[in-house]
């Protein structure tokens, strides 16, 4: 069997591979999870199961279907600032996952660079070797991890194609500010290099902090690709779908990729996104809460424990504190709070080197799970 080099070149996910070892355990607190704990709401379910028994059970267009282009249309408009004509510039996608592989096939060739600043999201890299780019990192800066453009502008060679931003940020928690935003869109606008703004936490933030979509800025919108999901902001991880919004001509090569690689996304999914974008408001906001009370326990937990620092999350639903002083290897401390403690965490190597060092912690887990987890975690250091 000879598998084709892209594929060969990139390892699987290793938070998928986590996944796969904590389900195959018993009696483990899980706080590696990267989706909502809630369910999704009733009336987007009901709206799915009535579309399927009034016949949703066809093909789409590749883009997506028509009322739900122009309801997400009216959302970027309020929400994000950003003008975007539903007819050829907003393209519904399986997922995230699906606007970010057709956006970077779409735009990246073999042996473009693409700058990723990390920490981060792992799966950007296997995006980018796939579509045989090179993945560059760039170190964010700690404790904040504060994006410094300098640190961008250093790393941009004439093979350098897209910068891939992520904000809100997995798995950081931090929440790029405007005039960060700004710097980074006028940087792209003057080298010529493609945006690729993924805000798929973009309603995941907390006290007053409020997340700036790149497009909005000036004439980023020309040459940045964003990317959005129903996955977190709605509790509908499994029903596979997002949106991704382009320039004209950008958006007609998605759409290629993206229908090559799916043809379109199912029409029941699609209604049940339509009804979350309209009636689930409430919904958001209480799991928003929910995410911002838990953070704020597990934020004063971590504190407490000896040699522990820990930067407040601003947005998503991730903690990613520091334990160097206790352990420098992430891998090792994440192996040992597994098999001792019982609690899973994502180490933070997974999200690249600059991510040495710490763990990451979600919150989309009861308070109680937090508290037991955390509790255990202090027991075992402080052992
Ligand atoms: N982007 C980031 C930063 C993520 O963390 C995830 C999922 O964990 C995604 C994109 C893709 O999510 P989905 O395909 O469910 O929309």
């Amino acid at each position: 069997m000879r598998i084709s080099s892209r594929v060969s070149s990139i390892e699987p996910s290793p938070i998928r591979k986590l996944m796969d070892r904590v389900g195959s355990m018993k009696d483990v607190l899980g706080l590696h999870v990267g989706e909502p704990d809630f369910d999704t709401p009733i009336i987007v379910k009901e709206a799915a199961k009535k579309a399927l028994d009034e016949g949703a059970t066809h093909y789409t267009f590749a883009a997506g279907i028509p009322e739900l282009r122009k309801a997400i249309a009216e959302k970027l408009l309020r929400e994000n600032s950003v003008k975007a004509d539903p007819e050829d510039e907003i393209t519904v996608t399986v997922g995230g996952y699906g606007a970010l592989f057709s956006a970077i096939q779409a735009l990246v060739d073999i042996g473009d660079e693409v700058l990723i600043p990390e920490p981060a999201w792992p799966a950007y890299r296997g995006f980018v070797r796939l579509a045989g780019g090179i993945p560059v990192p760039v170190p964010l800066r700690p404790p904040e991890y504060e994006l410094d453009i300098g640190d961008i502008e250093d790393r941009i060679t004439e093979k350098t194609k897209m910068i891939i931003i992520n904000t809100p940020n997995n798995p950081v928690g931090s929440v790029y500010p405007i005039d960060t935003l700004t710097s980074i869109a006028k940087l792209a606008s003057e080298k010529q290099i493609y945006l690729l703004s993924d805000e798929v936490y973009e309603r995941i933030v907390f006290d007053g902090v409020s997340h700036f979509s790149p497009a909005s800025i000036g004439d980023a919108r020309e040459y940045t690709i964003s990317i959005y999901s129903f996955s977190k902001t709605y509790a509908m991880t499994g029903w596979r779908i997002g949106y991704v919004v382009a320039s004209r001509s950008v958006t007609k090569a998605i759409r290629v990729v993206h229908s090559y690689m799916a043809s379109c996304v199912s029409p029941a999914v699609q209604i049940a996104a339509l009804t979350a974008l309209r009636e689930a408001e409430d919904y958001v906001k209480f799991m928003v809460n929910k995410y911002r009370e838990r953070r704020d326990i597990a934020y004063d937990l971590l504190l407490d424990i000896p040699n522990v620092d820990c930067v407040k999350p601003k947005g998503t639903f991730y903690l990613f504190p520091d334990f160097s002083r206790i352990e420098s290897s992430s891998m090792k401390l994440s192996e040992k709070l597994l098999e001792e403690a019982k609690v899973a965490t994502v180490p933070g190597i997974a999200f690249g080197e600059a991510g040495e060092g710490h763990l990451r912690i979600s919150v989309a887990t009861s308070s109680e799970t937090i508290v037991e987890a955390i509790d255990r975690i202090r027991r075992i250091i402080l052992n």
